[in-house]
């Protein structure tokens, strides 16, 4: 049920190497220990414990100007934001619920808007310029 670090860095640690920083590893650490406190939270509200893919995970910035509407701005280049597999949206969903967003909150992460990441749900460790915890890019 757990994502691992290498579930998130996706094999582009050894494609890209120059671009891995040391503190993008720190960052990608943290980011993989939240979001494996949320799918537990989530697994143990809603019973729901089937394993949830990374989509889209650490993103070199060759990778980050292929993703049609990504920004440059993107918390997925300093490996701050992970999106999760949600094809029902049940992730999130549940993540924009009363029960979620305190638990988003508890954990130190913000959740991109449900309507913006119709297959997937896209969780970041650092906050919007907004700084609400659901917000749209
Ligand atoms: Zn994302």
């Amino acid at each position: 049920m757990k994502i691992t670090l290498a579930d998130y860095f996706m094999g582009r640690d050894a494609d890209f190497p120059e671009e891995l920083t040391d503190q993008i590893r720190v960052n990608a650490a943290l980011t993989v220990e939240r979001v494996n406190y949320l799918l537990e939270a989530y697994a143990k509200a809603t019973g729901d414990t089937r394993a949830r893919k990374v989509n889209s995970g650490w993103r070199p910035l060759a990778v980050n100007m292929r993703v049609r509407g990504s920004a440059m701005t993107s918390r997925h280049l300093t490996g701050q934001a992970c999106d999760l597999d949600d094809f029902n949206g049940s992730l999130d969903r549940w993540c924009a619920s009363k029960a979620g967003l305190d638990e988003l909150a508890r954990i130190g992460l913000w959740l991109e808007h449900p309507d913006a990441t119709p297959t997937w749900c896209h969780v970041q460790t650092v906050p919007p310029r907004s700084g609400n915890r659901v917000f749209r890019p």
